[in-house]
Protein backbone atom coordinates (compact mmCIF):
# COMPACT_ATOMS: atom_id res chain seq x y z
CA UNK A 1 0.00 0.00 0.00
CA UNK A 2 0.66 3.71 -0.47
CA UNK A 3 0.71 5.56 2.79
CA UNK A 4 1.22 9.16 3.36
CA UNK A 5 2.82 9.88 6.88
CA UNK A 6 3.12 13.63 8.26
CA UNK A 7 5.33 14.20 10.46
CA UNK A 8 7.24 11.17 9.63
CA UNK A 9 10.10 12.90 10.55
CA UNK A 10 9.38 13.51 14.02
CA UNK A 11 9.28 11.20 17.26
CA UNK A 12 6.34 8.96 16.88
CA UNK A 13 6.13 9.64 12.90
CA UNK A 14 9.51 7.80 11.93
CA UNK A 15 8.63 5.05 14.10
CA UNK A 16 5.72 4.20 12.39
CA UNK A 17 7.64 5.32 9.28
CA UNK A 18 10.07 2.33 9.77
CA UNK A 19 7.35 0.01 10.40
CA UNK A 20 5.50 0.54 7.80
CA UNK A 21 8.76 0.25 5.75
CA UNK A 22 9.18 -3.01 7.79
CA UNK A 23 5.92 -4.31 6.67
CA UNK A 24 6.84 -3.70 3.44
CA UNK A 25 4.25 -0.75 2.46
CA UNK A 26 5.26 2.41 -0.10
CA UNK A 27 5.83 5.36 2.43
CA UNK A 28 5.74 8.91 1.73
CA UNK A 29 6.70 11.61 4.60
CA UNK A 30 5.91 14.84 4.27
CA UNK A 31 7.41 17.16 7.57
CA UNK A 32 8.41 20.52 8.14
CA UNK A 33 11.33 19.73 10.08
CA UNK A 34 10.10 22.55 12.42
CA UNK A 35 10.32 19.95 15.25
CA UNK A 36 11.43 16.88 13.33
CA UNK A 37 15.05 15.98 11.97
CA UNK A 38 15.29 14.82 8.49
CA UNK A 39 17.90 12.41 9.43
CA UNK A 40 14.88 10.61 11.17
CA UNK A 41 13.69 9.56 8.19
CA UNK A 42 13.85 5.93 6.95
CA UNK A 43 16.26 6.36 3.83
CA UNK A 44 13.30 4.26 1.86
CA UNK A 45 10.98 6.44 2.05
CA UNK A 46 9.69 9.75 -0.48
CA UNK A 47 10.53 12.77 1.50
CA UNK A 48 8.96 16.36 0.85
CA UNK A 49 9.76 19.01 3.24
CA UNK A 50 6.78 21.73 3.61
CA UNK A 51 4.03 22.21 5.81
CA UNK A 52 0.64 21.02 5.65
CA UNK A 53 -1.44 24.25 6.17
CA UNK A 54 0.50 25.37 2.43
CA UNK A 55 -2.39 23.95 0.33
CA UNK A 56 -0.66 24.28 -2.77
CA UNK A 57 2.41 22.19 -1.48
CA UNK A 58 -0.05 19.94 -0.36
CA UNK A 59 -2.12 19.62 -2.96
CA UNK A 60 0.94 18.97 -5.14
CA UNK A 61 1.87 15.94 -3.34
CA UNK A 62 -1.37 14.22 -3.29
CA UNK A 63 -1.79 15.11 -6.97
CA UNK A 64 2.31 13.58 -7.09
CA UNK A 65 1.67 10.67 -5.66
CA UNK A 66 -1.24 8.20 -5.71
CA UNK A 67 -1.82 7.75 -1.83
CA UNK A 68 -4.46 5.17 -0.26
CA UNK A 69 -4.35 5.88 3.23
CA UNK A 70 -3.18 8.51 5.97
CA UNK A 71 -1.22 8.43 8.82
CA UNK A 72 -1.46 11.92 10.70
CA UNK A 73 1.30 12.65 13.55
CA UNK A 74 1.83 16.52 11.85
CA UNK A 75 0.98 18.76 15.34
CA UNK A 76 2.14 20.66 18.32
CA UNK A 77 1.85 18.19 20.91
CA UNK A 78 3.54 20.28 24.08
CA UNK A 79 0.62 20.78 26.93
CA UNK A 80 2.82 23.66 28.94
CA UNK A 81 3.44 25.42 25.57
CA UNK A 82 -0.12 25.52 24.57
CA UNK A 83 -0.82 27.02 27.69
CA UNK A 84 1.03 29.87 26.67
CA UNK A 85 0.37 29.97 22.84
CA UNK A 86 -3.01 28.40 22.71
CA UNK A 87 -3.10 29.98 19.29
CA UNK A 88 -0.34 28.59 17.74
CA UNK A 89 -1.79 25.25 18.46
CA UNK A 90 -5.26 25.61 17.11
CA UNK A 91 -3.53 27.19 14.00
CA UNK A 92 -1.25 24.58 13.56
CA UNK A 93 -2.97 21.34 15.06
CA UNK A 94 -7.17 22.52 13.95
CA UNK A 95 -6.75 24.62 11.01
CA UNK A 96 -3.69 22.10 9.34
CA UNK A 97 -6.13 19.08 9.88
CA UNK A 98 -8.61 20.82 7.94
CA UNK A 99 -6.73 21.37 4.92
CA UNK A 100 -5.81 17.95 5.12
CA UNK A 101 -9.45 16.94 5.02
CA UNK A 102 -10.09 19.30 1.87
CA UNK A 103 -7.20 17.61 0.07
CA UNK A 104 -7.93 14.46 0.86
CA UNK A 105 -11.51 15.16 -0.18
CA UNK A 106 -10.21 16.28 -3.90
CA UNK A 107 -7.99 13.73 -4.03
CA UNK A 108 -10.60 11.08 -3.17
CA UNK A 109 -8.42 9.70 -0.32
CA UNK A 110 -10.86 7.90 2.11
CA UNK A 111 -8.60 6.45 5.13
CA UNK A 112 -7.08 8.71 7.87
CA UNK A 113 -5.43 7.08 11.27
CA UNK A 114 -5.17 10.23 13.68
CA UNK A 115 -3.14 11.13 16.40
CA UNK A 116 -5.09 12.17 18.76
CA UNK A 117 -4.63 12.04 22.63
CA UNK A 118 -5.79 11.12 26.53
CA UNK A 119 -5.16 15.15 26.97
CA UNK A 120 -8.91 15.91 25.76
CA UNK A 121 -10.26 13.78 28.39
CA UNK A 122 -8.44 16.92 31.20
CA UNK A 123 -9.10 15.67 34.69
CA UNK A 124 -11.14 12.64 34.62
CA UNK A 125 -13.52 11.67 37.47
CA UNK A 126 -12.53 7.88 36.86
CA UNK A 127 -9.72 5.78 36.05
CA UNK A 128 -8.97 3.93 34.10
CA UNK A 129 -10.08 6.11 31.46
CA UNK A 130 -12.38 4.50 28.96
CA UNK A 131 -13.28 5.68 25.23
CA UNK A 132 -16.60 7.01 26.54
CA UNK A 133 -15.34 8.95 30.05
CA UNK A 134 -16.25 12.72 29.39
CA UNK A 135 -14.17 14.60 27.15
CA UNK A 136 -12.85 18.08 28.74
CA UNK A 137 -9.86 19.47 28.29
CA UNK A 138 -7.52 21.34 30.62
CA UNK A 139 -5.39 22.87 28.06
CA UNK A 140 -5.09 24.16 24.85
CA UNK A 141 -3.41 21.05 23.27
CA UNK A 142 -6.19 18.34 24.19
CA UNK A 143 -8.72 21.03 23.45
CA UNK A 144 -6.84 21.15 19.67
CA UNK A 145 -7.07 17.63 19.56
CA UNK A 146 -10.53 17.07 20.33
CA UNK A 147 -11.26 19.55 17.63
CA UNK A 148 -9.63 17.69 15.32
CA UNK A 149 -11.15 14.89 16.36
CA UNK A 150 -14.65 16.79 15.66
CA UNK A 151 -13.54 17.48 12.04
CA UNK A 152 -12.88 14.27 10.92
CA UNK A 153 -16.20 13.05 12.63
CA UNK A 154 -18.30 15.70 10.36
CA UNK A 155 -16.67 14.51 7.33
CA UNK A 156 -16.76 11.21 7.23
CA UNK A 157 -20.24 12.31 7.49
CA UNK A 158 -20.34 14.28 4.29
CA UNK A 159 -17.52 12.60 2.29
CA UNK A 160 -17.29 9.23 3.79
CA UNK A 161 -13.30 9.60 4.81
CA UNK A 162 -12.85 6.99 7.24
CA UNK A 163 -11.24 7.24 10.53
CA UNK A 164 -9.89 5.72 13.49
CA UNK A 165 -8.53 8.19 16.08
CA UNK A 166 -5.72 6.77 18.42
CA UNK A 167 -5.56 8.86 21.62
CA UNK A 168 -2.51 8.11 23.17
CA UNK A 169 -1.48 7.66 26.82
CA UNK A 170 2.09 8.69 27.64
CA UNK A 171 4.24 7.82 24.64
CA UNK A 172 8.61 6.88 25.60
CA UNK A 173 11.05 4.44 24.36
CA UNK A 174 12.70 3.89 21.05
CA UNK A 175 13.11 1.36 18.59
CA UNK A 176 14.88 -1.92 19.48
CA UNK A 177 18.01 -1.12 17.28
CA UNK A 178 18.36 2.48 18.59
CA UNK A 179 18.68 3.78 14.74
CA UNK A 180 15.71 6.44 15.74
CA UNK A 181 14.43 7.88 19.24
CA UNK A 182 13.41 10.92 21.21
CA UNK A 183 14.85 14.13 20.58
CA UNK A 184 13.10 17.23 21.15
CA UNK A 185 14.21 20.87 21.36
CA UNK A 186 13.90 22.72 23.51
CA UNK A 187 12.69 18.54 25.52
CA UNK A 188 9.94 18.87 28.02
CA UNK A 189 9.30 15.08 28.10
CA UNK A 190 9.70 13.39 31.20
CA UNK A 191 11.81 10.46 30.46
CA UNK A 192 14.05 12.12 28.24
CA UNK A 193 14.99 14.41 30.56
CA UNK A 194 15.45 11.68 33.33
CA UNK A 195 18.25 10.10 30.96
CA UNK A 196 19.66 13.26 29.77
CA UNK A 197 20.49 13.85 33.78
CA UNK A 198 21.79 10.33 33.89
CA UNK A 199 24.00 11.40 31.45
CA UNK A 200 25.36 13.97 32.66
CA UNK A 201 23.91 16.91 30.22
CA UNK A 202 21.33 18.16 32.90
CA UNK A 203 22.69 18.79 36.47
CA UNK A 204 19.08 17.81 38.03
CA UNK A 205 15.50 17.02 37.01
CA UNK A 206 13.12 19.32 38.30
CA UNK A 207 9.61 17.37 39.59
CA UNK A 208 6.64 19.26 38.61
CA UNK A 209 4.61 19.39 42.10
CA UNK A 210 4.39 16.86 44.74
CA UNK A 211 1.37 17.90 46.70
CA UNK A 212 -1.29 16.43 44.22
CA UNK A 213 -3.90 13.95 45.36
CA UNK A 214 -1.35 10.60 44.62
CA UNK A 215 0.48 8.21 47.05
CA UNK A 216 3.61 10.06 46.74
CA UNK A 217 2.49 13.68 45.81
CA UNK A 218 3.64 13.41 42.04
CA UNK A 219 1.81 13.02 39.01
CA UNK A 220 0.51 9.69 37.88
CA UNK A 221 0.80 8.58 34.05
CA UNK A 222 0.71 5.71 32.19
CA UNK A 223 3.08 4.93 30.03
CA UNK A 224 3.40 3.47 26.19
CA UNK A 225 6.13 2.02 24.32
CA UNK A 226 6.11 3.87 21.34
CA UNK A 227 7.04 0.40 19.35
CA UNK A 228 3.68 -1.17 20.87
CA UNK A 229 1.65 2.24 19.96
CA UNK A 230 2.81 1.75 16.15
CA UNK A 231 1.51 -1.81 16.44
CA UNK A 232 -2.14 -0.33 16.90
CA UNK A 233 -1.41 2.11 14.27
CA UNK A 234 -0.74 -0.74 11.89
CA UNK A 235 -3.88 -2.99 13.28
CA UNK A 236 -6.15 0.15 13.06
CA UNK A 237 -5.14 0.05 9.10
CA UNK A 238 -5.88 -3.48 8.43
CA UNK A 239 -9.12 -2.36 10.14
CA UNK A 240 -10.46 0.32 8.05
CA UNK A 241 -8.80 -1.66 5.04
CA UNK A 242 -11.48 -4.35 5.82
CA UNK A 243 -14.38 -2.17 6.15
CA UNK A 244 -14.25 -0.82 9.58
CA UNK A 245 -16.15 1.54 10.96
CA UNK A 246 -15.04 5.18 12.25
CA UNK A 247 -13.64 4.75 16.20
CA UNK A 248 -11.79 5.85 18.90
CA UNK A 249 -9.37 3.88 20.41
CA UNK A 250 -7.33 4.64 24.08
CA UNK A 251 -3.69 3.37 24.03
CA UNK A 252 -1.74 3.29 27.19
CA UNK A 253 -0.40 0.55 29.18
CA UNK A 254 -3.33 -0.09 31.76
CA UNK A 255 -1.12 1.02 34.82
CA UNK A 256 0.28 4.51 36.18
CA UNK A 257 3.28 5.33 37.46
CA UNK A 258 4.33 8.29 39.48
CA UNK A 259 6.65 10.81 38.74
CA UNK A 260 9.42 9.90 41.59
CA UNK A 261 8.47 6.13 40.20
CA UNK A 262 9.47 6.50 37.03
CA UNK A 263 13.19 8.10 38.24
CA UNK A 264 13.90 5.30 40.48
CA UNK A 265 12.96 3.71 38.07
CA UNK A 266 15.37 5.13 35.89
CA UNK A 267 17.74 4.66 38.67
CA UNK A 268 18.05 1.20 38.57
CA UNK A 269 18.28 0.70 34.77
CA UNK A 270 21.04 3.16 33.97
CA UNK A 271 22.98 2.45 37.04
CA UNK A 272 23.14 6.59 37.31
CA UNK A 273 22.40 8.87 40.14
CA UNK A 274 19.44 11.19 38.83
CA UNK A 275 19.54 14.37 40.95
CA UNK A 276 16.06 16.16 41.33
CA UNK A 277 14.87 18.72 42.82
CA UNK A 278 11.13 20.31 43.91
CA UNK A 279 9.35 22.50 41.56
CA UNK A 280 6.19 24.10 41.15
CA UNK A 281 3.19 22.47 39.63
CA UNK A 282 3.37 22.71 35.63
CA UNK A 283 0.05 24.59 34.50
CA UNK A 284 -2.61 22.60 32.14
CA UNK A 285 -1.23 19.23 34.14
CA UNK A 286 -4.29 16.59 35.73
CA UNK A 287 -3.06 14.76 38.76
CA UNK A 288 -3.33 10.73 37.42
CA UNK A 289 -4.32 10.07 33.27
CA UNK A 290 -4.09 6.19 33.37
CA UNK A 291 -6.10 4.12 30.16
CA UNK A 292 -8.04 1.53 29.83
CA UNK A 293 -7.22 0.21 26.10
CA UNK A 294 -9.31 -2.94 26.65
CA UNK A 295 -11.51 -1.73 23.23
CA UNK A 296 -8.58 -1.49 21.64
CA UNK A 297 -7.06 -5.05 22.51
CA UNK A 298 -10.70 -6.62 22.13
CA UNK A 299 -11.53 -4.92 18.73
CA UNK A 300 -7.57 -4.58 17.20
CA UNK A 301 -6.43 -7.43 18.69
CA UNK A 302 -3.53 -5.49 20.11
CA UNK A 303 -1.20 -6.92 22.29
CA UNK A 304 1.16 -4.36 23.62
CA UNK A 305 4.49 -6.93 24.31
CA UNK A 306 7.05 -3.93 25.19
CA UNK A 307 4.94 -1.42 27.94
CA UNK A 308 6.42 -1.97 31.16
CA UNK A 309 8.34 1.08 31.99
CA UNK A 310 11.71 -1.00 32.78
CA UNK A 311 11.65 -2.25 29.16
CA UNK A 312 10.68 1.47 27.62
CA UNK A 313 13.58 3.51 29.94
CA UNK A 314 15.77 0.16 28.72
CA UNK A 315 15.19 1.29 25.13
CA UNK A 316 15.01 4.83 25.41
CA UNK A 317 18.44 5.11 27.82
CA UNK A 318 20.16 2.67 24.85
CA UNK A 319 18.74 5.25 22.27
CA UNK A 320 20.48 8.70 24.39
CA UNK A 321 23.50 6.29 25.18
CA UNK A 322 24.35 5.74 22.20
CA UNK A 323 23.78 9.14 20.67
CA UNK A 324 24.03 11.46 23.51
CA UNK A 325 23.67 14.37 21.27
CA UNK A 326 20.04 13.26 19.69
CA UNK A 327 20.23 13.70 16.01
CA UNK A 328 22.18 16.87 15.73
CA UNK A 329 25.51 17.87 16.72
CA UNK A 330 25.72 20.55 19.41
CA UNK A 331 23.79 21.02 22.78
CA UNK A 332 20.68 19.76 23.75
CA UNK A 333 17.66 22.17 24.43
N1 LIG B 1 7.44 16.18 34.53
C1 LIG B 1 8.28 16.59 35.57
N2 LIG B 1 9.46 17.20 35.25
C2 LIG B 1 9.87 17.41 33.96
C3 LIG B 1 9.02 16.97 32.91
C4 LIG B 1 7.81 16.37 33.24
O1 LIG B 1 7.96 16.43 36.75
O2 LIG B 1 10.95 17.98 33.74
C5 LIG B 1 6.15 15.52 34.85
C6 LIG B 1 4.94 16.27 34.29
O3 LIG B 1 4.47 17.23 35.21
C7 LIG B 1 3.95 15.12 34.10
C8 LIG B 1 4.83 13.91 33.80
O4 LIG B 1 6.14 14.26 34.22
O5 LIG B 1 3.26 14.86 35.30
C9 LIG B 1 4.88 13.56 32.32
O6 LIG B 1 5.14 14.75 31.61
P1 LIG B 1 5.47 14.76 30.06
O7 LIG B 1 5.76 16.18 29.67
O8 LIG B 1 6.51 13.73 29.76
O9 LIG B 1 4.13 14.24 29.38
P2 LIG B 1 2.60 14.79 29.44
O10 LIG B 1 1.96 14.03 30.58
O11 LIG B 1 2.62 16.25 29.62
O12 LIG B 1 2.03 14.39 28.12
Amino acid sequence: MSILVLGGAGYIGSHAVYQLIDRGEHVIVIDNLETGHQKAVHPEAIFYQGDIRDKTFLYSVFEKESIEAVFHFAANSLVGESMEKPLKYFHNNVYGMQVLLEAMVEADVKRIIFSSTAALYGEPAVVPISEDTITNPTNPYGESKLMMEKIIKWAEKSYGIHYVSLRYFNVAGARGTAEIGEDHRPETHLIPIILQTALGKRSHIVVFGDDYDTPDGTCIRDYVHVEDLIDAHLLALDYLEKGGTNTVYNLGSNEGFSVNEMIETARKVTGKDIPTQKGERRQGDPSTLIASSEKARKELGWNPTRSTVQQIIQDAWNWHSSKPNGYEKGELG
